[in-house]
């Protein structure tokens, strides 16, 4: 897999792109739509850098997904949702419901490494912010996370810049913001760990309306760490673009996590005759 084009740092006229039309932005915007999974084999043959048939049809499953007026043109309104920070993970398109869940881990008490840290954010900050955002997934289903600085552990965590190891490289400020891996057998040695773009302007401060929340992003991608993909409900914390800080579940996200792990299982000491 390659880097996805960062919509964000491109030069992009005003101009509506239909079918028909060529220019380098189509093939961009193909690459794009390619990577997060809408451009599709039975949309019959792709021509690079045309706005095909092809082409019109991803952007309208893309529109579709995004909840934006399906028109099948590059209009404005797609070009700002295309050109926002998002997760790096590929959308795979899901058919009727919101979530989707796609593998899980077998063990309920689930272990987690920083293997490098942030230049932007403080150590202690972000030991605390993804203690927080575990702790939102561990409140609605039946998960424990635990940190643990030595031996192997399920979800490593890093900070990184460009290629860093895995076939995913990030893209610098903006764009990809970060990527996760699902539980096994998926992901194979990487599964579960979590990576993070250290050219983002991360922030631990809810109220830093410049900075990208990095509580609300790591929540995100321990969604994808403990087994779902992307939800098309605009709300749910596992909808793939970022729009600002939300440090909550939604409705969606906790039906996501206890269709694969059921409830918080109810501890000794609750059930203790008081
Ligand atoms: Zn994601
Ligand atoms: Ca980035």
């Amino acid at each position: 897999m390659t880097t996805p084009p960062n919509i964000s740092q491109m030069q992009i006229n005003d101009m509506l792109y239909a079918r028909d039309m060529a220019g380098d932005e189509v093939h961009a915007i193909q690459s794009y739509l390619r990577h997060y999974g809408y451009l599709q084999d039975q949309f019959g043959a792709l021509h690079d850098g045309e706005y095909d048939e092809a082409t019109e049809k991803a952007v309208r499953l893309y529109q579709c997904c995004f909840g934006l007026p399906v028109s099948g043109a590059l209009d404005q309104a797609t070009l700002c949702e295309m050109a926002k920070p998002r997760c790096g993970f590929v959308d795979i398109p899901p058919i009727g419901g919101a979530f989707t869940a796609i593998s899980r881990w077998e063990q309920s008490d689930i272990t987690y490494r920083f293997n490098s840290f942030s230049t932007k954010i403080a150590k202690a900050d972000i030991e605390r912010d993804v203690a927080s955002a575990f702790d939102l997934w561990s409140e609605q289903c039946d998960l424990r996370f635990a940190m643990s600085a030595d031996g192997t552990v399920d979800i490593e965590i890093e900070f990184a810049q460009g290629a860093h190891g895995d076939e995913n490289p990030f893209d610098g400020p903006s764009g990809v913001l970060a990527h996760a891996f699902f539980p096994p057998p998926n992901g194979g040695p990487l599964a579960g760990d979590t990576h993070f773009d250290d050219d983002e302007n991360w922030t631990c401060n809810v109220g830093d309306s410049q900075g990208i929340d990095f509580l609300t992003v790591a929540a995100h991608e321990f969604g994808h760490a403990i087994g779902l993909g992307h939800s098309r409900q605009r709300g749910a914390l596992m909808f793939p673009s970022y729009s600002g800080p939300q440090r909550f579940l939604a409705p969606d996200d906790i039906a996501g996590c206890q269709s694969l792990y059921g409830p918080p299982s109810v501890s000794d000491t609750d059930n203790c005759p008081s």
